[in-house]
């Protein structure tokens, strides 16, 4: 048996307003003249969030749009800009949720990888390391702080950078930059944290390393959906360690169905991660029958709704098309439902599976 030896993360800061230390870890690693650049979620355009970036020099804010999820065009586009506005740059800050997280991740990669990010898109294809790069996440649940992908959609897939390169050399973890996420989207991004613990907790590839982090994260996500009755400080500040926690458990581990299913989604619609898996999950009973129940309850007591009849009317060829996508993601079926999962995940069964959405 050979185990896997996995790339972390290399800094940790956490803490309500650490994210004013940023100058003082920035520092030793200036290149130079070289500029830090800054990818800022475009939610935070005229928000008093950019005022405190600390700009030196030639340093510049780029506010990166977030409407559709991170594409392999845009992250080279936003690597040839760089590349040739400024030759090379000493890092990469990126600073908002997932999407925001991953374009920094990506295009740091591609400052010194050749060709197009497309060529990138799968496991251990990265040959290079990218230029130094921070994740600040703003809001909670993706894990992307700490993964080793940046997930990206191409033109014939949606398939993450996995490599020993990808992951930030330094996160900033600062619950007080998620206290204006609206409450749906928080939602959503929470439940990807949840689903995450469950896909990982249910699979056949968890350890004790995986169960350690994901049982966490988990009792964090059931205190802050199911017994809290009001959101308040404590909750960000616990979704953030569940997302770190939740994220280090399928680091060592894999997701599973709802994950497997909602990359069809999106591939085909455009569906967006969080609620993509929570549309998926809700139709899982078969699968996670004890988390499904629970994420009922979730979605209840928070007053959340969940998009029902999206696949209403497709085509087959739609359909087709769906499916590929997501029968392409071998290590999730794998470790949702083990080693035979060819015999028992059908065309025919993901088919009417994806009906049901
Ligand atoms: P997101 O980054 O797509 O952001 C969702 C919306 O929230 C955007 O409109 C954004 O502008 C807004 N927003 C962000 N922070 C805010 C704040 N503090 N206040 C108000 N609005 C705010 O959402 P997400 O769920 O965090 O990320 C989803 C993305 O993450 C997807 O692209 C998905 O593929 C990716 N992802 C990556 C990994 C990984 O390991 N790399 C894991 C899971 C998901
Ligand atoms: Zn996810």
């Amino acid at each position: 048996m050979k185990f896997r030896n996995f790339k972390m993360v290399d800094y940790v800061v956490y803490g309500r307003g650490s994210f004013d230390q940023l100058d003082e870890i920035l520092a030793p690693r200036r290149k130079g003249d070289a500029p830090v650049i800054f990818f800022v979620d475009h939610y935070f355009e005229g928000k008093a969030l950019v005022n405190r970036i600390p700009l030196r020099g030639k340093d510049k804010v780029i506010f990166v749009d977030v409407t559709y999820e991170p594409k392999t065009s845009y992250v080279d586009k936003l690597a040839a800009e760089l590349k040739s506005e400024f030759g090379t740059v000493s890092g990469i800050i990126a600073i908002g949720g997932g999407s925001a997280m991953d374009l920094g991740k990506a295009v740091s990669l591609m400052m010194t990888n050749p060709g197009s990010s497309a060529d990138y898109q799968g496991w251990d294809l990265v040959k290079l390391p990218g230029v130094y790069k921070a994740g600040i996440p703003t809001l909670s649940g993706t894990g992307a702080e700490v993964s080793r992908t940046t997930v990206l959609t191409g033109p014939t897939r949606k398939l993450g950078m996995n490599s020993d390169f990808t992951p930030f050399d330094q996160i900033v973890l600062d619950p007080a930059l998620t206290a204006n996420a609206p409450v749906n989207q928080r939602f959503y991004t929470g439940m990807d944290c949840y689903i995450h613990c469950i896909e990982s907790l249910e699979g056949t590839y968890l350890n004790e390393f995986s169960k350690s982090y994901g049982e966490k994260a988990l009792e964090l996500c059931q205190y802050i959906f199911l017994e809290k009755d009001q959101w308040d400080e404590e909750c960000d500040d616990k979704l953030m360690m569940a997302s770190y926690a939740g994220g280090m458990s399928i680091a060592y581990s894999q997701v599973g169905v709802a994950h497997a299913v909602s990359y069809g989604l999106s591939f085909l619609l455009g569906t967006k991660h969080g609620i993509g898996n929570c549309i998926v999950m809700n139709h899982l009973e078969e699968y996670y029958p004890a988390g499904v129940e629970e994420f009922k309850r979730m979605v209840e007591k928070n007053k959340i709704d969940i998009p029902v009849g999206i696949c209403k009317g497709l085509t087959d060829e739609q359909f087709d098309s769906m499916i590929n996508v997501s029968l392409g993601m071998k290590p999730l079926w794998e470790n949702a439902l083990g080693k035979d999962w060819e015999k028992i995940m059908t065309r025919e069964k993901l088919r009417a599976l994806y009906e049901r959405l």
